[in-house]
């Protein structure tokens, strides 16, 4: 196949970037190809970050020659002779075989000097991450790849253009790459055959939280969350409620209950305030506290920031303070009001991704649980009991049916009662972990 034909077939295929953002694949291999230097670069995004997620690690361990693959056929698209895998160094198992099949691949000539007797040349190298979230952008990876701080470069130029030492760069991450060999071997028609319109070919995600089956789906786009917890998921545990499920990590949003029928795909992820991301799934039970859920996430994109820009450094810094006021129970209705001018500014100002999507989570838990967060600002309550300096655990005598489960798992032993009598708590003792509340099958307790 002439380097053209490669192109065509990934772009006639619909592969969209698995990564988060759901470029087209193949359209971004044709800028590289058209920007004019002797010098370019394949680079490999494997610094998975999001909390929860490691679709890209199973497959740097369980097949790394798919990716090395994809990398000699996108660098012969393009006119590469030079690749990088960036990859965390939180992974040594992935390392370890990535390094083995960088060898064999030398070995047997499919990587080197005039690969196939050709006058194409390609070698691949590893970059290891120190675990930086924002190195998982791409200019900051680039930066890191250089020797620098992982810090984003102002956008345009793109890598395609100008990348790894200036040079014309054309990155991917794991996933995607993990795809091209399929694509190239069975044809495009093949994989736009599976998913939606816009969304070809499946997803992998990693599904975690309050499901029974947690661990690694590959589903094709267009699956329904509700098939992904019910089917797939085998549903929440404890016979409790499906109260939301996060998707894409720290930059994405929550999914409620009445969207639990979305098909799962690039746009209308979107549409309902969510995002794809890399693929991390994590499900909530009505046990969960939204404003915590929100806390949690802005925890993490603080302490990630790079710090090169304001809204990003200081935006989210105080976001998180507004959060932290009113699961103390000490906030108020214009704490909700701030929360989200500042989410918007910061969406519009920040320099990269990591900043821009950071307000997300808030967002979209305020466009979903409002209510939730006006109970915290204004009745200083949280039904779910997370916040525990609102929190007072009781026990319904109408729904007890003094079976003592909650008493038998209670840490502290603050739960009073014996045989079947009514079980009581004891506040004095009670540290409001919330340990009775999800073992009681019964959900006699509450607040
Ligand atoms: Fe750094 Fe945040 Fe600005 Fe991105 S948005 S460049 S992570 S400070």
């Amino acid at each position: 196949m002439s380097q053209d034909e490669v192109i065509e077939v990934i772009k006639q295929s619909g592969l969209r970037g698995r990564g988060g953002a759901g470029f087209p694949t193949g359209k971004k291999w044709e800028f590289t190809k058209a920007s004019k230097d002797s010098q370019k670069y394949v680079v490999c995004n494997a610094d998975e970050g999001d909390p929860g997620a490691f679709m890209d690690r199973s497959i740097l361990e369980g097949d790394p020659h798919c990716v090395l693959e994809a990398m000699a056929i996108a660098a012969y698209a393009i006119g590469a002779n030079k690749g990088y895998i960036y990859v965390r160094a939180e992974y040594p198992i992935a390392v370890k075989r990535l390094k083995i099949a960088i060898r064999q691949a030398e070995d047997y000539g499919i990587l080197g000097e005039n690969i196939f007797d050709t006058d194409f040349n390609f070698d691949i190298e590893i970059r290891l991450g120190a675990g930086a979230f924002v190195c998982g952008e791409e200019t900051a990876l680039l930066e890191s790849i250089e020797g620098k701080r992982g810090q984003p470069r102002v956008k345009p130029p793109y890598p395609a253009q100008s990348g790894l030492w200036g040079k014309p760069t054309l990155i991917n991450n794991v996933e995607t790459y993990a795809n091209i060999s399929q694509i190239i071997l069975k044809g495009s028609e093949w994989f736009s055959s599976i998913g939606t319109e816009t969304s070809k070919g499946t997803k992998v995600f990693a599904l975690g939280g309050n499901v029974n089956n947690i661990g690694l789906v590959e589903v094709p786009m267009g699956t329904t969350l509700r098939e992904i917890v019910y089917d797939i998921g085998g549903g929440i545990p404890n016979g409790r409620d499906f109260k939301a499920a996060q998707t894409g990590g720290p930059s994405g949003g929550c999914i409620p209950k009445e969207h639990l029928d979305t098909p799962i795909d690039y746009e209308s992820l979107k549409q309902i305030g969510s995002m794809m991301g890399s693929g991390g799934l994590i499900v909530m039970d009505d046990t969960k506290c939204m404003v915590c859920l929100a806390k949690f996430y802005l925890e993490f994109t603080v302490s990630e920031s790079c710090g090169k820009c304001t809204p990003c450094r200081i935006g989210t810094k105080r976001m998180l303070e507004i959060l932290e006021r009113l699961c103390a129970g000490e906030g108020s209705e214009l704490d909700i009001y701030k929360l989200e001018k500042l989410a918007a500014n910061i969406q519009k100002s920040s320099i990269c991704g990591l900043g821009q999507s950071a307000p997300n989570p808030v967002i979209s838990t305020l466009k979903y649980f409002r209510e939730e967060f006006r109970q915290h600002a204004i009745q200083k309550e949280c039904k779910a009991l997370e916040c525990k300096a609102m929190s007072k655990i009781t026990i319904n005598e109408e729904k007890c049916k003094g079976c003592g489960l909650c008493q038998k798992h209670c840490p502290v032993n603050a739960i009073e009662g014996t045989g079947r009598e009514i079980r009581m708590i004891n506040q004095d003792k009670c540290i409001k972990c919330g340990t009775c509340l999800t073992n009681c099958p019964f959900h006699a307790i509450g607040n």
